[in-house]
């Protein structure tokens, strides 16, 4: 029989979040009642908006009729939705050509691995969204790399703690790596500022690395002054591809469309443009993303759709400042417990001083029932944080607030 790939032997079990759901199954089948709410997964809640989801219908029904069918469109996207990208979120930053649309962030995150290979080295922010990680280690590159860290040989992990406002420090990441960069942050909910994001493209630049920025939280920001785009950053355009995802500002978890920046100044060593080989994966291993889901995404970038994205996403940070209020209540203060993120993310990435996450998820599924997820399972930083999402109905995060504010860290 063919063997197994050693890079699947390698693969750490992605165990958290089957092992959050046998946790809650576990506690379910003891404790019958009382429904638990779940903050635990960063999946969307609210339904799609009217304005966008009319225009997907429109489009659906119209492939019923011979003047509006179509079938395979090109595989690089829709011209009239990468045109729209580029003016609506890249004005003066990226040109129609760069943009490339897709089936999600994550999928594209997993082919960028195919276009640099097994020997490429990769370096992640530590917690981390866990594809940066697990894609790398499944194409085998984490072997290829440094041995250099407790969690994984051959990935570097950048910690981003309280003590470095949750921005790492960027020296440790070897020269001709691959950096993946999330901000605004899932699991931290930290968004990097345009100084912190210099530093990180200055520093790609000067040692031949290139940055993954994933701005999937980009339409959570509200701080004017924070970059929503990588290419905000002066050099970007040399050192970083940039991915994004209708999925999390208009509720497309389930509709499916991202996309992807490639610049055409982004060359290898030998000069040749990244945007080529880009452009030959995207035409080779992917057949288009859906056009019900692309004319659904025109609309999204219209100026009714911008307002209703506005509001989806405005809904979600309120669930997060309600979140976030809730950790800061006396019951938690008492026992050290810091709060951040949740003003331009939807994550309300909270810190038990002391304690082990997994500790605390059992003590807040115990006393509250409520499911959260433990910081320790997005990497070693992450050890003694939990994240609450902020995707949730209202009337469940209210009740999970009227919930935590009986928490009580402590037995005595
Ligand atoms: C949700 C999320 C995405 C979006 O992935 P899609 O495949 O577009 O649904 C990308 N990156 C991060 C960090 C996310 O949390």
């Amino acid at each position: 029989m063919i063997e197994r790939s050693p890079a699947f032997k390698a693969l750490k079990a992605g165990y958290l979040f089957p092992e959050i759901a046998s946790r809650r199954k576990a506690f379910e089948a003891s404790h019958p009642g009382i429904p638990v709410i779940s903050l635990g997964i960063g999946n969307t809640t609210e339904p799609l908006t009217p304005h966008i989801s009319e225009a997907m219908a429109r489009y659906a029904r119209g492939l019923s009729t011979r003047e509006g069918y179509s079938g395979y469109g090109d595989e690089q996207g829709l011209s009239a939705l990468r045109t729209k990208i580029a003016e609506v979120l890249y004005p003066g930053l990226a040109d129609a050509s760069e943009i490339f649309i897709s089936d999600g962030a994550k999928c594209d995150i997993g082919r960028i691995q195919l276009l640099f290979g097994s020997q490429v080295r990769a370096a992640v922010q530590d917690p981390a969204y866990p594809v940066y990680v697990d894609g790398s280690v499944i194409i085998g590159s984490a072997q290829a790399s440094l041995p250099s860290s407790e969690f994984y040989a051959g990935i570097v992990y950048m910690p981003c703690t309280a003590e470095n406002g949750f921005f790492p420090d960027v020296s440790v990441v070897p020269e001709n790596s691959l950096i993946y960069f999330c901000s605004p942050n899932n699991p931290t909910g930290a968004a990097a500022t345009k100084k912190e994001l210099s530093k990180l493209v200055d520093y790609a630049l000067q040692k031949g690395c290139i940055i993954i920025f994933d701005a999937a939280y980009s339409a959570f920001i509200r701080d004017d002054s924070l970059p929503k785009s990588i290419y905000e950053v002066e050099g970007a355009r040399k050192c970083a591809i940039e991915i994004n995802s209708f999925s999390k500002p208009a509720g497309f978890t389930g509709v499916r469309l991202g996309w992807s920046v490639v610049p055409k100044n982004l060359c290898y060593a030998d000069g040749t443009p990244l945007i080529n080989d880009w452009n030959r994966i995207m035409t080779t291993v992917f057949n288009g993303a859906s056009n019900i889901a692309q004319h659904g995404g025109l609309a999204a970038l219209d100026t009714e759709g911008l307002k209703e994205m506005r509001s989806l996403t405005d809904f979600y940070l309120e669930n997060a400042r309600l979140i976030k209020k809730a950790l800061q209540g006396p019951n938690f203060a008492e026992g050290g417990v810091r709060v951040y993120g949740a003003d331009n993310a939807p994550y309300v990435w909270t810190q038990f001083p002391g304690r082990k996450s997994w500790e605390v998820f059992d003590r807040i599924l115990q006393q509250c029932r409520i499911i959260t997820t433990p910081g320790a399972g997005f990497g070693p930083s992450g050890e003694s944080f939990i994240r609450f999402s902020a995707f949730g109905g209202r009337e469940n995060v209210l009740e999970a607030c009227r919930r935590l504010a009986s928490f009580k860290l402590s037995d005595a």
